[in-house]
């Protein structure tokens, strides 16, 4: 399929003026334009780069009715004043598709969506913040488009990129909850698909976990919860005797590029690895023993995200402080390193705009 560049109508007047780069808040700004991408007849249409804008829906849309909704999220970075880069378009890509595959919902050519988004980061260039630890964040999405009411899998979709200067993340060690009750996703179930749903869900556990003075559960397999899965929207790696430990991949947890690229750097920077499961038990033991030494979450909002107690079976069980020699910090230094130019992108992530 040939697919066409994408047609651009922009802006008349940049809303640029009103943003306060000095305070980035994370999800506050939208940049000028979006990329958007109908699917109808049995193929993707033309792609549009028009001003970022409300749009008019029929309230039979189905994504609101059946949930074929799906996401990602990825950032843009300045690397020196010349040139801007992405971060491995590529992976997001292919995840967005094993998403898209997973809801019933059409694949996307490649070139759609990276050249969408090249083009797209190019026009809204100047958005792209130029503080240190700032990025722009870019939120593609797809759902199902077609009005009618009836139970079907969607004839049509509509794909939106919109993106969004954003700040450095505070990084407050987090209290999590390992959560024995609800789950996230289960064997079988949607867990690996960034779709929309899976977040819904999580909502009321989290907020329980909030009550209770956590700011994210952890959550366990939903068969038995014995092993510990993920941490609210993040992976979780744990270091236990020296050595980085994250559960492997499966249908109910989450294909974290950020998880990938922390494992590799791990491997590059001699600190051994597992994937392996981690069960609540040997948790416990770890802190009995002090053999547990750091816990985080890894994503792309933040990259890491410090965990200072986790609360098993109501007790809580705190991690020693953390420092710069930390591993976590260690590991985020170096992507970070990566993305800015200063350390050889040894293992091609980073796509120039
Ligand atoms: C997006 C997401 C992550 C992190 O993935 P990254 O590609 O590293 O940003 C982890 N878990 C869940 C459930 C997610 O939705």
């Amino acid at each position: 399929m040939q697919l066409e560049e994408p047609v651009i109508r922009p802006i008349t007047q940049s809303r640029i003026d009103q943003v306060d780069f000095e305070n980035l808040e994370f999800g506050k700004y939208i940049s000028d334009h979006m990329l958007v991408c109908d699917y109808n007849n049995k193929a993707w249409q033309t792609p549009k780069i028009v001003p970022f804008a409300d749009m008019s829906m029929s309230p039979a849309m189905l994504a609101l009715h059946y949930g074929q909704s799906v996401f990602e999220g990825l950032k843009a970075f300045r690397m020196g004043e010349e040139q801007i880069c992405i971060f491995r378009p590529d992976k997001h890509y292919e995840r967005l598709n094993r998403s898209l595959a997973r809801m019933c919902m059409p694949a996307m050519p490649e070139e759609l969506f990276i050249n969408g988004l090249k083009q797209l980061i190019k026009l809204d260039e100047e958005w792209v913040p130029h503080g240190e630890g700032t990025a722009l964040y870019i939120r593609p999405i797809v759902f199902a488009s077609e009005a009618r009411f009836g139970v079907k899998v969607s004839d049509e979709y509509r794909f939106i990129i919109f993106t969004g200067p954003t700040g450095k993340m505070f990084q407050r060690a987090l209290r999590v909850k390992v959560e024995t009750h609800y789950s996230r996703a289960a064997r079988g179930g949607t867990g690996a698909a960034k779709c929309a749903g899976n977040y819904g869900g999580a909502f009321l556990p989290t907020l329980k976990a909030r009550e209770e003075g956590y700011d994210q559960v952890l959550w366990t397999d939903a068969n038995e919860h014995i092993h510990i899965e993920e941490s609210g929207m993040m992976n979780a790696m744990f270091v236990l005797d020296g050595v980085l430990v994250t559960p492997p991949l499966s249908d109910s947890i989450l294909n974290g590029v950020t998880r990938d690229a922390l494992l590799t750097l791990a491997r590059d920077l001699g600190i051994p690895a597992e994937e392996r499961p981690v069960s609540i038990q040997e948790l416990q033991g770890c802190f009995r023993n002090n053999t547990i030494t750091e816990a985080f979450g890894a994503g792309t909002a933040a990259v890491v995200s410090p965990i200072e107690a986790i609360s098993i079976n109501g007790v809580d069980h705190y991690l020693p402080s953390y420092n710069k020699n930390s591993i976590m910090f260690r590991l985020q230094q170096e992507l970070e390193s990566i993305r800015a130019g200063k350390t050889p992108d040894r293992h091609n992530w980073i796509v120039l705009v």
